[in-house]
């Protein structure tokens, strides 16, 4: 990104994210931006338009520890479970003033107990995983429902499933989601997995995406904005969604992707036996998880797509790879 570009990026704040190259978990499980000794916790970080970059969900569904957490941060920045709790703590102050906001998601004495409980300033692990958990059930249900293979939605299901002890003492198979900063337990019920409810399963398996998408695109509101300066008298005002966290956009993403009707938004699997990660496609040729970073071809000075790692991997087990897949 061009210096002029990156300005412009960091001027329209409403749409933009940060990477965080010095992001690090805390000995206490949060992610954070950067840990407390390090000098220049900004330095090096991107600024971007989240809403520009489709890889976000795909990047989210392969995180499952610590580890693919941090590579996740360094290259988009955290999730935002503190940026969301504090917008919404401003929000709740507005409505003491004005009442006219009503959040869907958190009463003042939740989010006071969830805020109290927050040592460090960053995305809690446990939260953050059962997020990019989320996601990837999402993306796995609609790329079974965009096949029209409804069977394949029971496994779906059944493959993200945790035993959990309820109320009752007795243990059940759920799914552990995240809607918003929370997390929750949320059984399945029989239209996703009883063998005999098959004529369901699609109408089913979309009624959980929406479960899934809908708590966490709830904070998006639509906002006019003033880009960024880019001469004396030129000024297009625009119109788009203002994002409190970044998780937002990620789930936006999934949410396109599921209404599918937008060119390069269909989900597939990575053809890697051992990855197996659903991405949103972009480009028909793709058959392998698309790498998460671009470069600039200094040939033709044009921006490519970076190497897929799982592309690599399965040409170096299985030599060799078709001609049309895309680097
Ligand atoms: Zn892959």
């Amino acid at each position: 990104m061009g210096a002029a570009e990156k300005r412009q990026y960091d001027e329209s704040r409403h749409k933009t994210a940060r990477s965080a190259p010095h992001a690090a978990v805390t000995p206490r499980g949060i992610l954070v931006a950067a840990p407390l000794e390090c000098e220049n916790p900004r330095e090096g970080g991107l600024s971007y338009d989240p809403f520009q970059r489709i890889s976000l969900p795909n990047a989210l569904a392969r995180v499952k520890d610590e580890r693919s957490a941090v590579r996740f941060a360094r290259a988009y920045g955290l999730l935002g479970y503190a940026d969301f709790l504090n917008f919404q703590w401003q929000d709740l102050t507005l409505v003491d003033r004005r009442r006219m906001f009503d959040d869907p998601l958190l009463d003042e004495g939740q989010l006071k107990e969830l805020l109290r409980s927050l040592d460090d300033y960053g995305d809690p692990m446990p939260w953050l995983l059962a997020q990019a958990r989320s996601v990837r059930l999402a993306m796995e249900l609609i790329e079974a429902i965009g096949r029209k293979e409804f069977k394949a939605v029971r496994d779906v299901v059944l493959r993200h499933t945790l035993p959990h002890v309820g109320s009752d003492q007795k243990s059940r198979p759920q799914l552990l989601v995240a809607g918003g900063p929370s997390v929750k337990w949320f059984a399945p019920g029989r239209g996703l997995l009883h063998p005999d409810m098959e004529a369901m399963r699609a109408r089913s398996a979309a009624y959980l995406i929406e479960e899934l998408v809908n708590p966490n695109v709830a904070s998006l509101r639509w906002q006019l904005f003033t880009p960024a300066y880019r001469g004396p008298n030129e000024l297009e005002i625009e119109l788009g969604f203002e994002h409190r966290a970044l998780f937002e956009v990620v789930w936006w993403h999934v949410a396109n992707a599921a209404f599918g009707r937008r060119p390069g938004t269909r989900v597939r699997l990575c053809e890697l036996e051992t990855c197996r990660a659903p991405f949103i496609v972009t480009d028909e040729r793709q058959r392998f998880c698309p790498a998460d970073y671009t470069y600039t071809d200094k040939r033709t000075g044009k921006t490519r797509p970076g190497r897929s790692r799982c592309a690599a991997l399965y040409q170096k087990r299985h030599g060799g790879q078709s001609k049309t897949e895309k680097p």
